[in-house]
């Protein structure tokens, strides 16, 4: 049978504070992140550590997050597994190099969750149309699940550099923030071309700016 649920790596809540049961009305909040363009240098089909370069502010941003109460969930579509170019053991051992990486800077990604799928290019098993994929939200369930069940939506972000990250980010539930590192600036270049109401709540030049907004309180409005 076709696996079609997200898959989480990293060591993921084990290896961190097992996250406490909320008491009253104190849900877990979340800050879901979009892995490549978002938190490392966009490269095709990344799956070399050697190749990982993070942005520069990621971990800062990472630690802010962490410091205003948010939990840091990568919420990653690795195609590139589907399509055979490299397997979900290349995924997770990039993963735990990401974070030995921020570990270096103080910082540390709580879980990463990622889609080895495709619905057209996967071979095998991998050829399925699931749920995990962005910009549908089976990775953001997989992630609430394992907090407990329930996480504080209104106070959540997504944050990525395109369009299906911020849809992704709606369908959810939480409000979507679009960087402008990555292929970022040219999707909101299109959307403005286009117009219309933008798929993003807020657009911010990299992770780091993005943190600044909401550890201070949060997006107020999309200007
Ligand atoms: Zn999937």
């Amino acid at each position: 049978m076709a696996e079609t649920a997200a898959r989480m790596t990293g060591g993921g809540w084990e290896m961190n504070e097992k996250p406490k049961k909320a008491a009253g009305t104190a849900l877990p909040k979340v800050v879901f992140l979009d892995r490549d363009g978002t938190m490392n240098e966009e490269v095709h089909y990344l799956h070399r550590p050697e190749d990982v370069r993070l942005i520069p502010g990621t971990a800062q941003a990472v630690r802010m997050f962490h410091e205003a109460g948010f939990r840091v969930v990568v919420v990653t579509n690795q195609a590139g597994v589907a399509r055979g170019y490299y397997t979900e053991a290349d995924v997770e051992a990039l993963h735990a190099y990401m974070n030995r990486l921020l570990m270096e800077e103080g910082a540390r990604v709580d879980a990463f969750y990622y889609c080895p799928h495709h619905p057209e290019h996967g071979i095998g098993a991998y050829r399925t149309v699931c749920r995990c994929r962005k910009p549908d939200t089976g990775m953001f369930e997989a992630a609430e699940r394992d907090l407990g069940g329930r996480i504080d939506r209104a106070a959540s972000f997504m944050i990525g550099d395109k369009l299906i990250d911020a849809q992704a980010g709606r369908r959810f539930g939480v409000r979507s923030i679009l960087v402008g590192t990555g292929y970022g600036a040219g999707m909101r270049d299109m959307q403005s071309e286009e117009g219309g109401a933008p798929a993003y709540d807020m657009y911010a030049e990299n992770l780091l700016e993005a943190a600044r907004v909401i550890c201070s309180g949060g997006p107020r409005s999309i200007d």
